[in-house]
């Protein structure tokens, strides 16, 4: 059913096989964050596996399936990020910030490309602005010129924010 609404749709709701949220307990008290990869479709694909340097990414039985996460091997070093074609991982750190806030490092194929400091819109799974962000950091892991921005939002939309836009 799901399935059927990522495909007809594009639009991914909800909890969903292959997008899982890390344990809670955990989560809250990772510095760095930890990874969240929302890959449901069964595609010949691996380089979340292949990039990750912890083996927090367990190693594939089949090129088609999806993604299997190790939470306590994941540093939130964001290499897997900067390396999935689909746009499909990215961290979020539930430590910034305090109760408010939180850190989200996102990927970014776009131009221009955030300025730090700057205010951003961020945007949930269907193009919506849901709250303003603030870049705090643009990195680019592989030095290969893919983008990941460490935005801080609101810590209550971290499991709607999945993108954002730079406002000019
Ligand atoms: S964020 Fe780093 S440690 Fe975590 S899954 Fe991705 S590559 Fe592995
Ligand atoms: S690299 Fe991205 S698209 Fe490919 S299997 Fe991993 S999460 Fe899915």
């Amino acid at each position: 059913m799901e399935m059927d609404m990522l495909f007809n749709s594009g639009i991914l709701t909800g909890e969903r096989p292959g997008a899982v949220k890390p344990p809670q307990e955990l989560w809250e008290t990772k510095q760095n964050g930890l990874v969240i990869i929302e890959c449901p479709q069964r595609i010949p694909c691996n380089p979340c596996h292949t990039s990750c340097p912890t083996g927090a990414v367990l190693p594939f039985e089949d090129i088609n399936d999806t993604p299997r996460i190790d939470y306590s091997k994941c540093t939130g070093c964001t290499m897997c990020v900067a390396k999935c074609p689909g746009l499909a991982c990215f961290v979020v750190d539930l430590t910034y910030g305090g109760a408010d806030e939180a850190l989200m490092k996102l990927p970014y194929e776009m131009l221009p490309v955030p300025e730090v400091g700057a205010e951003v819109d961020c945007l949930n799974r269907s193009g919506e602005a849901v709250s303003k962000g603030k870049v705090v950091r643009v990195m680019e892991p592989w030095k290969d010129k893919t983008l990941v921005v460490h935005v801080s939002v609101p810590k209550a939309l971290v499991m709607d924010i999945r993108a954002i836009r730079v406002v000019k």
